[in-house]
């Protein structure tokens, strides 16, 4: 396995629809155990989107459960064709990106939702997340939408912030 560069704006792949992975070849499970092993070695960085390391595919990675507060989590997931089949609530938090390095924003999503996807064993997976692992959810399943935290800020003078370092 090895760490990936991150694709940082003002990338266009950051901005393209990710193609869905048709078949979960070996180049796909390697390409996911990467992502893995890029998201754990940055600190705070809790989810990995395959745009992110210059895949233009339908493939996310999460793990919140290495986050410093405790949070109700599934532990790794590694996502295939994710897609979002409900979702409920309102929650408003501070994100933060790799591939926006220097700026955080705060950002409204749902609370509560409901994703279906693929496994790398080629197991179709149904999950219902809720508050932090949610937001994570729904922040990947953004990349492969080319949409990134920037998109989703009310105001990009009010609700965006510059930070010191990743
Ligand atoms: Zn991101």
């Amino acid at each position: 396995m090895s760490l990936l560069p991150i694709i940082t704006i003002p990338d266009p792949i950051l901005k393209s629809t990710a193609a869905p992975v048709n078949e979960i070849t070996p180049e796909v499970s390697l390409l996911a155990a990467d992502m893995t092993e890029t998201m754990r070695h940055f600190r705070h960085c809790v989810g990995l989107a395959a745009p992110q390391v210059n895949k233009s595919l339908r493939l996310i990675a999460v793990d919140v459960s290495l986050y410093h507060k405790p949070h109700p989590n599934h532990g790794l997931l590694v996502l295939i064709n994710p897609v979002i089949r409900h979702a409920e609530g309102k929650l408003s938090g501070r994100e933060g990106c790799l591939s926006v390095p220097d700026l955080t924003g705060n950002v409204t999503r749902a609370k509560k939702v409901l994703v279906e996807g693929i496994t790398l064993k080629h197991a179709p997976i149904r999950l219902e997340a809720e508050g932090f692992e949610a937001v994570v959810l729904q922040h990947e399943i953004d990349h492969l939408n080319g949409l990134l935290f920037l998109d989703r800020v009310s105001s990009l003078k009010t609700d965006v912030f510059r930070r010191k370092s990743y």
